[in-house]
């Protein structure tokens, strides 16, 4: 499963959010969600719309869908 993924909004990079697509239905992430990053190692709070996946499947269409701007 693809990882979800967020911009650390100290170092810009790109880190994950220790969830997987299988977790969350990116668009029904409206509440903040904590994590510890893994690059700076503040705690970030994130949104469905903050998040992407890391990289689409061929076979999940919701991972297209999430894509999707
Ligand atoms: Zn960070």
């Amino acid at each position: 499963m693809p990882r979800i993924i967020i911009s650390c909004p100290t170092t810009g990079a790109e880190v994950p959010t220790g969830h997987r697509t299988q977790d969350f239905d990116l668009a029904a992430v409206v509440e903040p969600r904590s994590f510890r990053c893994p690059v700076c190692h503040q705690i970030h709070a994130w949104r469905g719309v903050d998040a992407r996946v890391e990289h689409a499947e061929m076979t999940a269409g919701a991972t297209a869908a999430a894509l999707t701007p």
